[in-house]
């Protein structure tokens, strides 16, 4: 097994040397391609490519034309977090450079196909210690249903996001979206696989220490704790805040205390024009389930989630147990308290029992859980 995986990884390595160095200015256009596709693969937009080549219809391109690939336009980044692929380049050379391995780059770029990088594009490092870059998307679009052949980085090109802005903001896991899927176009509204430890904040004019705790999916009392600040309407503009390290994605429970099965299905379409806006888990009826928290547990029954728990975290994150058979603890709870069991209550009538699970940040959007529960489950 180690033995062909490593002739893989060597076999890679050589294609890519010899793609990095035809990746150049000009491209031919082979039956099937579309204007998109080839922008992505070469970094750039489907617009700026019809720009420099005339294109006055972007769904006829004939089949042998050659194409001037514009100046790479995928976005720019501090130095650190991203490396722009340069003319020679591996991705086996650069995976030494940066100290990161082939694998860590490929899966944290979504590649589709690790033997495709193209000079001038940009990955996104591993374990950088600031946060990507975030950006808006593209003719202020915030969302975009995949379709059969599009990948990762083409969407991400297509809008002018960076593919890591488009990995974390749906909790994408090994470089795959299904056809089907809703995918957020915008920067996550809190990293939802926040790395364990703290990091900084400086305030600046006109925020609230509630507006940042929102922002890290931490609260109030967190900060003022891990800043000694007493009153926290006094935060002095310009002043470095620790931000602690968020429960998400390190230390939560499982919310099944018990055998399941599950899949990255957020985002994926849903009766009446809705978008999946969390992860179903599966497991035998009257499993019980637990608070991933501590926090105050809060029951609901409604026509959707039936029988349903709002979990309102200690960590400031609030998170959704819908579709119970019947109910736990209510109020108080710790990380661990039996709070419902797993049931087919509300408009899961008729389907295999799970639990719909969500994760909403600073009890906001809605955020894939998957990155959160799959470490724990
Ligand atoms: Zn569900």
């Amino acid at each position: 097994m180690r033995a062909s995986r490593t002739l893989t990884a060597t076999i890679s390595v050589v294609t890519l040397a010899f793609l990095a160095l035809l990746g150049t200015g000009t491209h031919t256009v082979r039956r099937g391609e579309t204007l998109t596709g080839i922008a992505a693969a070469h970094g750039t937009t489907a617009a700026a490519l019809a720009r420099e080549n005339d294109i006055t219809d972007p769904n006829r391109i004939l089949v042998g034309r050659t194409l001037t690939i514009p100046g790479a336009s995928a976005p720019a980044a501090p130095a650190g977090t991203t490396y722009r692929v340069r003319r020679g380049d591996t991705l086996g050379s650069i995976a030494a450079r940066v100290g990161s391995t082939i694998a860590a780059l490929v899966e944290r770029n979504g590649l589709a196909n690790p033997n495709l990088i193209r000079v001038g594009q940009v990955l996104s490092l591993p374990g950088a210690a600031a946060p990507a870059p975030t950006t808006a998307p593209v003719g202020g679009a915030q969302h975009h249903v995949v379709r059969a052949g599009d990948t990762i980085s083409g969407v991400a090109a297509r809008y002018g996001i960076s593919q890591q802005q488009l990995i974390d903001a749906n909790g994408l896991t090994g470089g795959r979206i299904y056809v089907g899927q809703r995918l957020s176009l915008l920067p996550p509204v809190a990293a939802p696989a926040a790395p364990a430890g703290s990091r900084t904040h400086q305030v600046t004019a006109g925020e609230t220490l509630a507006r940042i705790a929102q922002r890290y999916g931490t609260t109030i009392n967190a900060i003022q704790t891990a800043n000694g600040i007493r009153d926290p309407n006094l935060v002095v503009i310009g002043r470095t805040l620790t931000i602690p390290a968020t429960s998400a994605g390190s230390t939560l429970r499982c919310p099944v205390d018990g055998a399941l099965r599950f899949m990255n299905d957020w985002g994926f379409p849903r009766s009446g024009g809705r978008f999946h806006e969390g992860n179903d888990l599966f497991a035998a009826r009257g499993t019980p389930t637990v608070a991933v928290v501590g926090g105050t547990a809060l029951q609901k029954v409604g026509v959707i989630g039936g029988q349903q728990v709002k979990l309102l975290g200690d960590d400031g994150t609030s998170y959704y147990y819908t579709h119970l058979d019947r109910f736990g603890a209510a109020g108080r709870v710790s990380a661990g308290t039996v709070i419902g069991y797993v049931g087919t209550s509300g408009n899961a009538a008729g389907t295999a029992p799970h639990l719909h699970f969500e994760l909403h940040p600073g009890d906001g959007e809605a955020v894939n859980p998957f990155p959160s529960i799959s470490p724990v489950c």
